[in-house]
């Protein structure tokens, strides 16, 4: 079985090729970095894994399609994508930010999602199997002052991932939107560096690990009855399970409009 991994450098995406590694996976992890990217097949491949590394920009299309390629020659076909490259630059008002950076926090997320998913869906659907989880945020789905780049890419991932969930649900694709949590990391030492978000990093603090463990539980077919849904590090999967009947009555896990009722 082989996992890609975008942003598998550092951070989050590091510690999601680890446990995926340990989970049994061949990994492939996907960066711009090459020093990172090494570091992360260096320890994959000294705890016994197999690994690869190839640098590429996710949002360019044709890098990405030979990234997936190179991966399946080296580690075999590609059974879980974990789309979860991200950068979080524009931090500000939006009139204000550079526009580039805007754009690079939307792209990222969505234009590196949709990337990897053109090149790596085919095969999955050839085969009738397949994982997909997109890291996403809760800033999808609530007001993100100062973050309007990162929260609109985000929340256009969490509608990615349902849409597409529903798509390819009669082919045994199954997709996921997945959010670690808040996590230090280099992405939000630069967010926290900026004088706009004085909050973030002052509430529950996660370990990267933490989302990683439940991330190798979507891959590994266990919530595959949850496809579609945003799910956080911090829910617990048993329970997720035990309550599947209600999640589905109700909806939840899922952004909605809500409305005054006709009555
Ligand atoms: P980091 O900045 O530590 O890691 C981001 C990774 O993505 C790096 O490996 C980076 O490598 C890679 N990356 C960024 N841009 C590109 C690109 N254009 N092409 C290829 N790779 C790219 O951030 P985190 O670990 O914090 O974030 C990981 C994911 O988790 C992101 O999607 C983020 O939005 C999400 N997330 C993080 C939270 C947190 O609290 N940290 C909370 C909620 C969601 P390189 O720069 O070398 O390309």
């Amino acid at each position: 079985m082989v996992a890609l991994v975008t942003g598998g450098g550092r951070g989050i995406g590091r510690a999601i090729a680890l446990a995926l590694a340990d989970a049994g996976f061949g990994v492939s992890v996907l960066a711009r970095s090459t020093d990172e990217l090494e570091q992360t097949r260096v320890e994959i491949a000294e705890r016994g894994g197999a690994a690869a590394a190839f640098a590429c920009d996710v949002r360019d299309e044709e890098a990405v399609r030979a990234a997936v390629e190179q991966t399946e020659s080296a580690l075999g076909p590609i059974a879980a994508l974990v789309n979860n490259a991200g950068t979080g630059r524009a931090v500000g008002p939006l009139w204000s930010v550079d526009p580039q950076d805007w754009w690079m926090d939307v792209e990222t997320s969505l234009r590196g999602a949709f990337n990897a998913c053109r090149s790596v869906v085919p095969g999955m659907l050839e085969r009738g199997t397949g994982h997909i989880v997109n890291i996403a945020s809760y800033v999808a789905v609530r007001p993100a002052p100062y973050q309007t780049g990162y929260a609109a890419g985000k929340a256009a991932l969490v509608s990615l991932s349902e849409s597409l969930a529903a798509s390819l649900a009669p082919n045994g694709v199954r997709v996921f939107a997945f959010t670690p949590g808040y996590v230090d990391t280099e992405m939000t030492r630069g967010m926290r560096e900026s004088a706009w978000l004085p909050d973030l990093g002052t509430g529950r603090v996660l370990t990267a690990d933490e989302g990683a463990r439940v991330v190798a539980r979507i891959v590994s077919g266990e919530l595959d009855a949850l496809s579609g849904r945003l799910l956080h590090a911090l829910d617990d999967p048993d329970e997720l399970l035990r309550r599947v009947v209600e999640i589905e009555r109700d909806d939840l896990y899922v952004p909605r409009l809500r409305r005054l009722s006709d009555s």
